[in-house]
């Protein structure tokens, strides 16, 4: 998305030059709306990187190969929020290195997130916003540095300290851990965010004994793993506000900045901004990023405390791949994209152009693109002399059979 600098010799122009304001609003939702298609099309190209450089996990075949026995690719349109979808296709449901799957099932997670801080307020409780991290380095092993990081963190939260004294005196109800990773300068850099639900709000006096606590606790079970830290340990967010603007942000960080250099801290960069570095031809970044796609797998994203999600009325967790495969409750069918036409857009990159021209709703929009691409195909197979220089007459036939379209899942073959 370009911005269009203010040319100050322009803003000396009459009011009657001056757009009406439903224009201005207009402009407004266009610009909107075009941001939207760009982070569309930029999750998919970011999934074409990861597919390349786990080509045997799963990801390499999400929302690009036909679900066993579907013999074409449905596009969905959501009319109100404009929105359309694909369906028919296989989901990984990875959180970690598919950048389509992530982005659906953060939605949800934000959403239950968001939910459950209400609900504890709602009822008087109160809720933190606690960053645990440990002191790393440049050559660190991710896959050493997380187990040591991770059993730290089990050992304090496991320890009777915090069991019986910490949870007991504070009134804590439970924890939803998050697990991310960055990598910068220092190397590795993972940390826990961590929302605490508490039954009470608590004075500014009983939040520096909490914090001092679990800081003291924090440090002696992360030394067991040799593990060392400075004030950065552990931070605490002590407020409300501050958990619903950590939840309001989950997950959506590397969309809205678009670009890695605008995320974490200076040099540091986000898994999905060292995918994007990959993409953009940073060979560093691909060996980065294929350690972090190896160690993360399998990892759960979000951990919830047991019996929390019940004591804030939430219902039981389904899982990331349920989440990813879910159709949208106001979707409907907007068309059909035959297996041959499915290839030349795997073939072209063109899954989320196609996308964005579904979201208007319109399939005739969908179907001249289509139209577009045969001709495409045919131009580029004429001038590799595939074929001969007949009038267009001849070319393919605009809408290919059904039986034609061969047994799903082979689409690989042609992309
Ligand atoms: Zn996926």
């Amino acid at each position: 998305m370009s911005v269009v600098p203010l040319d100050s010799s322009k803003a000396r122009l009459s009011l009657s030059a001056v757009p009406a304001l439903g224009s201005i609003t207009k402009s407004k939702a266009a610009l909107v709306a075009e941001a939207r298609r760009s982070v569309i099309e930029d999750r998919f190209r970011l999934q074409e990187a990861a597919k390349s450089l786990v080509p045997h996990e799963r990801v390499s075949r999400c929302c690009r190969w036909l679900r066993a026995g579907e013999r074409a690719v449905e596009i969905l349109h959501s009319p109100g929020e404009g929105r359309a979808h694909y369906a028919r296709l296989e989901r990984c449901g990875s959180v970690w290195n598919c950048p389509v799957c992530s982005a659906k099932v953060a939605e949800v997670r934000r959403d239950e997130l968001r939910q459950g801080v209400e609900a504890a307020v709602a009822g008087g409780g109160s809720v933190l916003h606690l960053t645990y991290t440990v002191r790393h380095q440049r050559g660190d092993q991710l896959a050493a540095l997380l187990a040591a990081f991770g059993t730290a963190y089990s050992r304090m939260v496991g320890h009777r300290t915090y069991r019986e004294l910490i949870s007991k005196t504070y009134g804590i109800m439970g924890a939803v851990r998050g697990q991310e990773v960055t990598h910068g300068d220092n190397g590795w850099h993972p940390h826990y965010h961590v929302l605490l639900f508490l039954s009470r709000p608590l004075t500014d006096l009983q939040l520096q004994h909490l914090e001092a606590e679990i800081r003291a606790l924090w440090e002696r079970s992360a030394a067991t793993q040799n593990l060392g830290m400075n004030r950065a340990g552990l931070v605490v967010r002590a407020s409300s506000l501050a958990a619903s603007g950590y939840v309001a942000k989950w997950g959506v960080e590397e969309e809205m900045a678009k670009s890695h250099l605008k995320t974490g801290r200076a040099g540091s960069r986000s898994p999905w901004g060292l995918l994007r570095a990959y993409a953009d031809g940073d060979g560093q970044a691909a060996h980065l990023w294929r350690e972090y796609a190896t160690v993360f797998k399998g990892k759960r994203q979000l951990v919830w405390s047991a019996g929390l999600r019940a004591l804030l009325g939430l219902e039981d967790e389904r899982s990331d791949g349920e989440i990813a495969a879910d159709k949208p409750a106001d979707a409907v069918h907007l068309g059909w994209v035959m297996f041959s036409d499915w290839m030349l857009v795997l073939r072209w990159g063109m899954r989320g152009k196609l996308l964005n021209l579904a979201s208007g709703g319109d399939w005739e929009v969908c179907a001249d693109f289509l139209e577009g691409l045969r001709k495409r195909r045919f131009a580029d197979r004429r001038a590799r002399g595939l074929v001969a220089d007949l009038p267009e007459v001849l070319a393919p036939p605009r809408q290919l059979s059904l039986g034609l379209s061969g047994a799903g899942g082979s689409a690989e073959l042609y992309a």
